[in-house]
């Protein structure tokens, strides 16, 4: 079979909640100025209650708003693939398969979160959303699902992204946001940087320091996070639960799951769900691999500790994979994998080594997003090519050890606002960059220490 597909009834009901099943409780956010955990009622300057609930519960199953399932509905279920064409040029014994989230209005498997983020805010009361965007897929999401439930919605976005990406910023504005390239002049942080860098191209911390700002002194605007918190990673269960209803269908089980992490939410969406069966014990021998790039080696380089989440400092303190908040990245084409940090339930499940977690060059990623645009035909987004070059690199060891592995790959959004990477790749004018070690050792000595 070339697709597995399900039926929209089959939409799951409930999100799965990892936190039910976590070996060891995760340690809690603190306070950016007294390092003291934090308490709910602090996060609601900037969160809805509903949202801080989910970012803290215990509870397994969440279930869904009927509200939202109907959107979904839109697009979901996403198809599963089994990749027949790419698995006959490898000429594998491996089945290799990928859930395609490049299905969505917007598209990738951002909305997901968007959609539900947006429609607890609307619930609340909330009638302006501010946020950020790195390579624009966030933004996108957030700006399509708050048009849906007429919020008003403020995007700061990266500005190397604003003059690199104009089709990604009209998209946003076709579906009625404000878009402002970051830093700009509509904060106090903003007009800070402006005066103490003004030639800088800006980064996705300094434009969620501007967005967090935006929230925090208007009443009626909040803030909404595309990765990393818990409740995103929750909202993104809905890809490993369709998958494993899809696997059920044909009656087989994934050995290797592989996704590319950026905040970790696909990834985390697309595992998690079959990592409590790891969990459990019931899949002891399943492997979940991140794909990072190796300009941005969060969980291959980084440490596990305490930082916070943007730039400046003004995000409580998460306890997670991280290369240090004042981590500058080299400008590599994957803009969604350009973050410091990493989901702390990702990392902690990395830390304790129920996940793995590899990294690629830029080129060799590239070359994996040809081959599966020559075979299967689509597209994929940078972000999402890295989880193709992982597929294909376990295949061939499957090849080489001649075992018939099953391997599945989150497939993040399609790359169709990303046609000048591509370009550059058919001009040979893709760079490797490595992050050296010294920058990584000089980024953590600047960390809080207590
Ligand atoms: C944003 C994005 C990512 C990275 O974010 P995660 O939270 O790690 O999933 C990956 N792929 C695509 C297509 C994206 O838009």
């Amino acid at each position: 079979m070339k697709k597995i597909l399900l039926d929209e009834n089959d939409i799951p009901t409930s999100w799965y909640n990892i936190q039910a099943d976590m070996p060891h409780p995760l340690d809690p956010p603190l306070n950016p100025k007294t390092y003291e955990p934090m308490r709910p009622e602090e996060l609601n300057v900037i969160f809805p209650m509903e949202l801080i609930r989910q970012e803290v519960s215990q509870e397994r199953w969440i279930p869904i708003p009927e509200e939202v399932r109907e959107i979904y509905r839109m697009w979901r279920p996403s198809p599963l693939y089994r990749a027949e064409r790419l698995e006959k040029a490898l000429k594998t014994p491996a089945k290799i398969y990928y859930k395609w989230e490049g299905v969505s209005p917007p598209g990738s498997h951002k909305p997901n979160s968007a959609v539900p983020q947006v429609y607890y805010n609307m619930k609340e009361g909330i009638e302006r959303i501010a946020t950020e965007t790195g390579a624009g897929q966030w933004g996108s999401a957030l700006s399509f699902s708050a048009k849906l439930f007429e919020l008003q919605c403020r995007v700061y976005m990266v500005k190397c992204s604003y003059d690199q990406k104009p089709y990604r910023r009209v998209m946003m504005e076709n579906w009625g946001a404000e878009v402002y390239a970051s830093p700009s002049d509509q904060t106090n942080v903003g007009k800070e940087i402006q005066q103490k860098m003004p030639d800088t191209s800006g980064s996705l911390g300094i434009a969620i320091s501007e967005a967090v700002e935006d929230a925090a002194t208007h009443d009626n605007t909040n803030y909404a996070l595309g990765s990393v918190l818990n409740h995103v990673v929750l909202h993104q269960s809905i890809i490993g639960l369709e998958m494993k209803k899809q696997f059920e269908q044909i009656d087989e089980y994934p050995d290797i799951i592989l996704g590319c992490v950026g905040g970790g939410s696909n990834f985390a969406g697309a595992s998690f769900p079959f990592l409590m069966d790891k969990i459990q014990g019931k899949k002891p021998d399943l492997r979940a691999i991140s794909v990072e790039p190796l300009s941005c080696p969060t969980l291959t380089k980084g440490q596990f500790r305490y930082d916070f989440g943007d730039n400046v400092g003004l995000t409580p303190l998460l306890k997670m994979y991280t290369l240090g908040h004042n981590f500058v990245p080299a400008a590599i084409h994957a803009g969604g994998l350009r973050y410091h940090g990493d989901s702390p339930l990702l990392s902690r499940l990395t830390k304790e080594g129920y996940m793995e977690a590899v990294a690629y060059h830029q080129k060799e990623v590239f070359d994996a997003a040809l081959l599966f645009a020559k075979t299967e035909g689509f597209v994929v987004a940078p972000e999402a090519a890295h989880a193709v070059k992982a597929a294909i690199d376990f295949a061939l060891m499957a090849k080489r050890d001649n075992e018939e592995k099953t391997i599945v790959f989150a497939n993040s959004g399609h790359g169709h606002f990303d046609l000048s990477a591509y370009d550059l790749y058919h001009q040979n004018k893709i760079q490797d960059y490595e992050y050296p070690e010294q920058l990584i050792n000089q980024a953590m000595a600047e960390l809080p220490t207590f």
